[in-house]
């Protein structure tokens, strides 16, 4: 490509720039010219670092114009093409972006961090497009699901497939920073998304791989680096996700260590990070304990917490579609999703309708009332929460541990109840759905805001009727409300849009995507640069 400046073609202009640097392009490639070991950085990896400022900026400009796509001929790891792979034995052992203590690891991220400082736009979309690209190739996909359900013991490997699929194609990237310019007599200003520096992200046990896959394309994306949090139910699958990342980023030249997390995640390291000076910004996903956490840091806290998603069927509906989205969207990774169905309002007039298409989709609705104490005595805990041993277990787990041998087809626990019922209140994260009848749909949408617990989190509604989807919609509040659809249509899963694993109600972000982690900072240029 040409030089539109100067006509020069833009190989020869590197070659120039590199002469005057004291390097020279590689023979015979006039085109792409190679970057020669020796005296110059030609990558950010760790192994050959300058010690000159000045070699920051002319490496900048060269890689800029080679369209930064040169890959490091000094690097163990420099070939982007190179195959990526972490053993399971390999998984937890030290290395590749995994540390022994959190100090060790904020500090490579803080180097990290200011390395990719001088990183370009277009290094920062080939590092985040690698970690897409490392997730879904070679089997990765499936591996880390099977992974993630067989340690934490919860959800269904399918449909995490799913869901980290979705992670990695649907999380927005660098064209989520978007820059506002201002111009006028007095000059131009210039708005811009910044980043943070070293970003802390604490993970939930439900969707441990793709929130860090989530999390750390959007914190790259947004010039970051990532300090990862995961459960320590969840610590092979996230360390490998941590270990795969961090190599294929090295195999595209970036700084080492740009996502980092410790070899045994706990409590103590969790407070480690939200405590330690370097971290400054906070991100937790999470039950409303470290929400409530991180927000009394006094840092910069991102709160993505508990919902308890309500769905409304009014007279109106599509009576048939609504049972087949509500089973689904209930049954999805056995309910794990903050997103999931929690609770269903039915207007009285089609209840029982409702109630005998979703039997045909695959609910199991339980009348009997001491079976339904059963079931409580089995899933709820003595503090009358989620028994940990139940959260993310099947329909048909649930059902043969209260003596109820039931089809593979059943794929959720249907129980008609009243709105102060255990099952109603709390968010228990199984495939059990609780039944109200509302006397019109008024009613109903005035107990679905009121069962949603202000946590603004998300909400469905099946209805024909726009006035009163509206009037629902305004009235929830939630970050997401899909209408005439399942849950994971807000997610992107057969609904419009990009998705998050992050969705921050409680600090008011809502849907995360870079432009969340960043701040916006203003350039102005006095009374210059003004062409109107
Ligand atoms: P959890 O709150 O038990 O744990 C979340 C993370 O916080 C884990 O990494 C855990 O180790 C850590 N943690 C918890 N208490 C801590 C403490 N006192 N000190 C330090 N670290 C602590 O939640 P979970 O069971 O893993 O995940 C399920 C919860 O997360 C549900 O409430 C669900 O709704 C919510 N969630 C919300 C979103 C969202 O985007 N809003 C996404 C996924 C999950």
């Amino acid at each position: 490509p040409a030089n539109p400046k100067s006509g020069q073609p833009m190989s020869d202009l590197v070659a120039q720039i590199l002469a005057e640097t004291g390097s020279s392009p590689a023979a015979g490639d006039a085109a792409q010219p190679a970057y020669v070991p020796g005296s110059k950085r030609c990558c950010w990896s760790k192994a050959h670092p300058s010690d000159d400022p000045l070699d920051d900026i002319v490496n900048g400009l060269v890689a800029h114009a080679l369209g930064d796509k040169q890959p490091c001929t000094v690097c163990p790891h420099s070939a982007s093409s190179e195959e990526v792979a972490v053993s399971d034995d390999e998984a937890t052992t030290l290395g590749d972006g995994v540390f022994a203590s959190m100090d060790e690891a904020v500090a490579a991220a803080e180097l990290a961090q200011r390395q990719y400082l001088f990183c370009t736009m277009a290094a920062r979309k080939r590092f985040t497009d690698g970690i897409r690209e490392v997730i879904l190739s070679n089997g990765t996909l499936e591996r880390i699901s099977h992974m993630a359900a067989n340690d934490t013991g919860m959800g269904n490997a399918a449909h995490k497939i799913i869901k980290n699929r979705l992670a990695c194609e649907k999380t927005p990237g660098i064209e989520d920073l978007t820059t506002d310019a201002l111009s006028g007599d007095e000059g131009l200003t210039l708005v811009e998304y910044s980043p943070f520096g070293v970003i802390g992200a604490i993970c939930p046990t439900t969707n441990p791989t793709e929130t860090i896959i989530c999390n750390a394309i959007g914190m790259l994306a947004a010039g970051n680096a990532a300090v990862f949090s995961p459960h320590p139910r969840a610590k092979k699958v996230s360390l490998l996700v941590v270990k795969l990342i961090n190599r294929k980023l090295a195999t595209l030249g970036a700084p080492a260590n740009l996502v980092v997390t410790v070899q045994e995640p706990s409590i103590d390291n969790t407070n480690a990070m939200m405590n330690h000076p370097k971290v400054r910004m906070l991100v937790a996903t999470g039950g409303p304990g470290i929400v409530k956490t991180v927000m009394s840091t006094g840092k910069k806290a991102i709160g993505a917490g508990a919902g308890n998603p309500p769905v409304v069927v009014d007279e109106t509906a599509d009576i048939e579609k609504a049972a087949r989205d509500i089973v689904n969207g209930c049954s999805f990774d056995n309910n794990l999703p903050c997103i999931a169905e929690k609770e269903l309002i039915a207007v009285n007039q089609i209840a029982d309708y409702l109630i005998a298409e979703m039997q045909k989709c695959g609910a199991y609705l339980i009348k009997d009332p001491a079976l339904v104490k059963k079931l409580e005595a089995l899933v709820i805990n003595d503090k009358g929460g989620p028994q940990t041993s139940c959260v993310g277990k099947s329909a048909t787990y649930l059902l043969d541990k209260i003596g109820v041998k039931a089809g593979n087809d059943v794929k959720i626990i249907l129980i008609e109840t009243d709105k102060d019922h255990v099952f109603v209140q709390e968010e228990l994260m199984m495939p059990i759905l609780p039944l109200v009848r509302a006397p019109s749909v008024d009613d109903a949408i005035d107990l679905a805001v009121e069962l949603e617990h202000g946590n603004r989190h998300t909400a469905m509604m099946h209805s024909n009727n726009v006035r009163k989807l509206t009037k629902m919609a305004k009235l929830i509040q939630t970050t997401i409300f899909v209408k005439n659809g399942p849950s994971y249509a807000g997610l992107g899963v057969g609904g419009e849009g990009y998705t998050t694993f992050t969705i921050a109600g409680p600090t008011g972000e809502g849907l995360t995507s870079a432009k969340s982690f960043a701040r916006k900072r203003k350039c102005v240029m006095v009374e210059a640069l003004n062409v109107r």
